[in-house]
């Protein structure tokens, strides 16, 4: 439950850390595109403004120039030049000539003399006199924007004043002095101008983004352009949502490598090895007694694991993950490593003092292990007869390694016990062909003493067995002085459990061995 929590924690720990990496950066690309498209509404506000502008200041242009030559009023010459500034530009529907308040003449593709609009709309300082489209400006249904400078005037189609081509599908409207001229589509339903601030407006309520501009070279226009906020999403939503995709696989794949990564973390297994290659592990010594004279000969070393949150896990839970996994002698290496570094000095300064490792299944395939051993005990100064191993009689199975592995290491000096003896049934005949040193007898035979049980005849026979074979013998598990005297009286040698002590932290095993160096008759209880 609570590795599921830091689970649960460590996910969510990182999922606000994608959050936080996300977040800024999806709000970056969307500005991006939002600052993008409205730049490109502003832009084509700009253009369109520009572009009318152009037209208007075009068409007085044309008007100052026919306005400075000298012509003979409407004779061929005169109409022809106005014939031919008007057709060149499409949107001027007509040029013509006046005298005082009389059109005399007119040119182009309208032939004004028609339109005798009344009174000016406007008179500007500039000299500029301007009639809006309407009624009194229409001819054949087409109101025309007229414009008078000095002697010539020009009627203009104001539905051409705006241009359509850079709107795409965005729709527009033009105003000159706040009367509405043209817009594209005809009838577009715009705010107007008075409406609203020059620049951009994202108008959320009519879902859509305007751009008002406003020039003022000849008279004050202004442009709307309008793009619905649909047609932005349009227009973004390929690159928005490659960019999501990426983005989405960018996540998933963050957090399959988080959930590995704490799976493997959180796992026994994962937080077992980082135990080990943060050199977590310690080793215990459990001291062995000499039952004749009760002094302390050595002791066992025992892997011990408390893990960060101070909880300690006993190796009969963890030697066996460990050895699922395969790693099992990386902690063999580990408990060697701390004996040599814990006890080193103590097995130095007594030689007869021996301390007894743990061998696993794997340990036997373990071509490293035996020159590790050697180079350890070399660097410590340390004779072989320091270090004894233990093999568990279920590890006899795998008879032919274990042979061999028995033999480099008796061979290198060291002793071998079998650890667990009684436990794994092995006969007397296939215990012989293994050479070994030392027999453990199992606990479980040892408590039997204590309950008088049947089972005491097997360890008689036990005991009886490593006589013949002249093996030394340990009894584990010892836990009462009862077993200690019935023990003794048969002839085993030494003997390993609470009775005598539990197993000690390297300081308070090497204080126990002073104090049991010397010859105690009668052993107390720890
Ligand atoms: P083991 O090799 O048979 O070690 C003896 C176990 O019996 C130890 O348990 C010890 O604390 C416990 N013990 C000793 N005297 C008594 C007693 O009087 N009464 C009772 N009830 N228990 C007693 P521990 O330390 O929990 O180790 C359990 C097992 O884990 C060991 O059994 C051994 O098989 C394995 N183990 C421990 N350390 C290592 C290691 O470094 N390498 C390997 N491969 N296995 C290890
Ligand atoms: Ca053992
Ligand atoms: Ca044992």
């Amino acid at each position: 439950m609570r590795q599921q929590t830091k689970l649960v924690f460590s996910l969510g720990l990182a999922l606000s850390g994608i959050l936080l990496l996300i977040a800024p950066l999806s709000w970056v690309l969307w500005k991006e595109s939002v600052v993008a498209e409205e730049r490109n509404v502003e832009q084509v506000a700009r253009l369109l403004g520009e572009r009318t502008e152009q037209r208007i200041v075009a068409a007085i242009s044309v008007l100052d120039r026919l306005n400075n030559q000298d012509w003979e009023a409407c004779s061929p010459a005169h109409v022809e030049a106005m014939h031919n500034a008007a057709v060149v530009r499409p949107y001027i529907k007509s040029i013509g000539y006046y005298r005082a308040e009389e059109r005399l003449c007119g040119a182009g593709f309208i032939q004004t003399s028609e339109v005798r609009p009344p009174r000016a709309d406007r008179i500007y300082d500039s000299g500029v006199i301007a009639w809006w489209p309407g009624e009194d400006t229409s001819l054949a249904g087409l109101p025309l924007f007229m414009i008078r400078y000095g002697v010539h005037d020009v009627a203009m189609d104001p539905r051409q004043l705006l241009d359509a081509e850079p709107l795409e599908d965005r729709r527009a409207a033009l105003w000159v002095e706040g009367l509405r001229l043209a817009s594209e589509p005809a009838n577009a339903e715009l705010p107007e101008p008075q409406t609203l601030k020059p620049g951009l407006t994202i108008d959320r309520r009519a879902g859509r983004i305007v751009s008002r501009i406003s020039l003022g070279t000849v008279f004050p226009i202004d442009i709307v352009v309008a793009e619905p906020l649909g047609q932005f999403w349009n227009r973004y939503l390929p690159t928005l949502s490659v960019a999501g995709i990426i983005g989405l696989l960018l996540l998933i794949l963050w957090i399959v490598l988080v959930v590995r990564y704490s799976r493997s973390r959180f796992s026994l297994t994962g937080e077992l090895r980082y135990a080990l290659a943060k050199g977590q592990l310690r080793a215990e010594y459990q001291p062995i007694i000499d039952l004749e004279t009760g002094r302390c000969i050595g002791g066992e070393a025992l892997a011990r694991w408390v893990r960060e949150n101070g909880e300690r896990i006993g190796p009969d839970v963890f030697i066996p993950v460990a050895e699922d996994a395969g790693f099992l002698p990386e902690i063999t290496r580990a408990v060697l490593d701390a004996t040599l570094r814990d006890v080193g000095a103590l097995l130095k300064a007594q030689p007869d003092l021996s301390i007894n490792l743990n061998l696993g299944p794997q340990d036997l395939d373990n071509k490293s292990f035996i020159p590790a051993l050697k180079e350890g005990l070399d660097k410590a100064e340390l004779p072989p007869s320091a270090i004894k191993l233990e093999i568990t009689e279920r590890s006899l199975i795998n008879s032919d390694a274990v042979r061999s592995l028995i033999q480099m290491l008796r061979g290198q000096g060291h002793q071998v016990a079998i650890d667990d003896f009684g436990t794994g049934y092995s006969s007397l005949s296939y215990l012989e062909s293994f050479a070994i040193d030392i027999l453990k007898i199992d606990k479980s035979f040892v408590d039997a003493i204590e309950k008088e049980a049947v089972t005491s005849n097997v360890i008689g026979h036990v005991i009886e067995m490593a006589k013949s074979l002249e093996l030394a013998t340990v009894a584990e598990g010892v836990e009462s002085l009862h077993q200690v005297e019935w023990l003794r009286e048969r002839g085993v040698m030494y003997a390993q459990g609470y009775y005598f002590s539990r197993p000690l932290s390297a300081r308070k095993f090497s204080r126990f061995v002073k104090r049991r160096s010397q010859k105690v008759p009668e052993p107390e209880p720890a």
